[in-house]
């Protein structure tokens, strides 16, 4: 990578520096359950305030209510509701108004950084108002201020120009480190420098690493390099798998996605789930990838039961066919045994993994084996295969099963690191300064 980092700027001393973190986490009754956001940040956080730095840190947390946005639209779970005619709009929103300010705020994330940083942060419960100012204004050397859920401002995500300069204030730097939203195209995540407001622009270390590892790997794999897929649908990852197989040597392929590809083999999936409308393009990657002489695999053997699991862990019967005798009345959920080993062998004769997207529905213990044996094969070649998880479901299966510390990278953005895979420009990178 060719962008400068924090390492790159020199006299910090006194600096007024802006940060933008990923502090989108986990929270319950206003309780953070998992703070390995707050610890991929605390690395460029800690150098700055040693370097003497004045300090603003800015982050979003969930999705506030479009009650903060200039339009109003409603998710896709509400809109359902008022469809059911169970609630109306004004009453989801009335309600969105009353909770949100009370659970997406910052402050269990400024008191929790205020701990870890040995009382040097304090709270702003604003964004851009008297408050942000006032205690950005009293910042002395090597202290830090975290700034108020940048989304309580619909001018964040609509890159508002007038907010991106209240937003700046007097910062001297920028620095991204927000990953998880570096291809989101935001105020906090880019606009700031697209406009010219802040010229000083660099990456924190939490990006330079998520970048090092995955970006080397994909420019200049070490051979065999084998990217794993699954997940729910091919429609998501059209790019993804097209990039990879131009990369990759083998491109496994698990998931709800592997139906559409057996389709497009010439079998029947039964009630499994299936895109019509993919399995032209499924035809094509597979011609792609024998014209290229790689390797695109498919599940042998499948898991199948009559029906969803509903609840999603529903104890449910279950039993295993080739995947070329799919019942008619039957959904595949999960690949089988001889897949699961088929796989592990590929990844323990590979020097680079990537994994995104679960091999079943691995929220039901019963239709989660394939999703293990593919984070055990994983674990299995510690130290001599360079293995990366490309966030989201695979990241959560890989951290619940203890395999955290077996892989060489866990990305902190899933999002962000499929847009990698597909082979594509962050904006939040692209707007960083260049080396030199
Ligand atoms: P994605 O968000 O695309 O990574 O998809 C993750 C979702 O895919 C999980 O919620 C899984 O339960 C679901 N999934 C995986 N395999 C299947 C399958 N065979 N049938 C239906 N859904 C699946």
């Amino acid at each position: 990578m060719n962008k400068m980092s924090v390492k790159d700027l020199k006299d910090l001393y006194g600096k007024k520096v802006l940060v933008r973190c990923d502090f989108n986490v986990p929270m319950k009754d206003g309780v953070i359950t998992d703070e390995n956001r707050i610890q991929g940040a605390l690395p460029t956080i800690k150098y700055l305030l040693e370097k003497g730095a004045k300090v603003t840190l800015c982050s979003h947390m969930g999705k506030p209510h479009s009650i903060f946005s200039a339009e109003v639209k409603l998710n896709k779970k509400d809109k359902k509701k008022v469809d059911a005619g169970e609630t109306t709009a004004d009453a989801i929103i009335a309600k969105a108004k009353a909770d949100e300010p009370k659970k997406l705020t910052l402050a269990p994330v400024a008191k929790r950084l205020n701990e870890l940083l040995g009382g040097k942060v304090v709270f702003a419960t604003d964004v851009i108002g008297t408050d942000a100012k006032s205690k950005r204004d009293g910042l002395g050397c090597g202290e830090a201020v975290l700034l108020e859920n940048l989304r309580f401002h619909w001018e964040e995500e609509k890159k508002d120009e007038n907010f991106c300069k209240e937003l700046a204030y007097d910062a001297e730097i920028y620095v991204n480190d927000a990953f998880g939203t570096a291809h989101r195209s935001h105020a906090s995540t880019a606009a700031i420098v697209e406009y010219g407001i802040v010229k000083t622009a660099v990456c924190g270390f939490l990006i330079e690493k998520e970048l090092s590892v995955m970006a080397d790997t994909l420019d200049n794999p070490r051979r065999p390099f084998v990217a794993i897929l699954g997940g729910a649908k091919v429609a998501d990852k059209l790019n993804v798998i097209n990039n990879l197989l131009e990369k990759c040597d083998t491109l496994i392929i698990g998931g709800g996605m592997a139906y559409t590809f057996l389709k497009a083999k010439g079998y029947e999936v039964g009630t499994s789930l299936l895109e019509e409308d993919k399995v032209a393009y499924c035809k094509e990657m597979m011609e792609k990838a024998a014209k290229a002489g790689k390797e695109l695999l498919l599940p042998v053997d499948t898991v199948v039961a009559d029906h969803f699991p509903d609840p999603i862990d529903e104890k449910i019967e279950v039993k295993t066919v080739p995947s070329s005798e799919i019942p008619s009345d039957l959904m595949g959920m999960d690949i089988g045994e001889k897949t699961r080993k088929l796989y592990a062998e590929k990844v323990a004769s590979a020097k680079s993994v990537i994994w995104n997207g679960p091999m079943g529905v691995f929220e039901n213990p019963t239709l989660a084996k394939g999703t293990i044996a593919v984070a055990q094969a994983l674990a299995d070649v510690y130290g001599k295969c360079t293995t990366i998880i490309g966030g989201g479901d695979s990241a959560a299966a890989i951290q619940q099963l203890g395999f955290a510390d077996k892989v060489t990278h866990i990305s902190t953005g899933g999002g962000a690191s499929l847009e990698l895979f597909e082979g594509k420009i962050l904006p939040g990178i692209d707007c960083l300064n260049e080396k030199n």
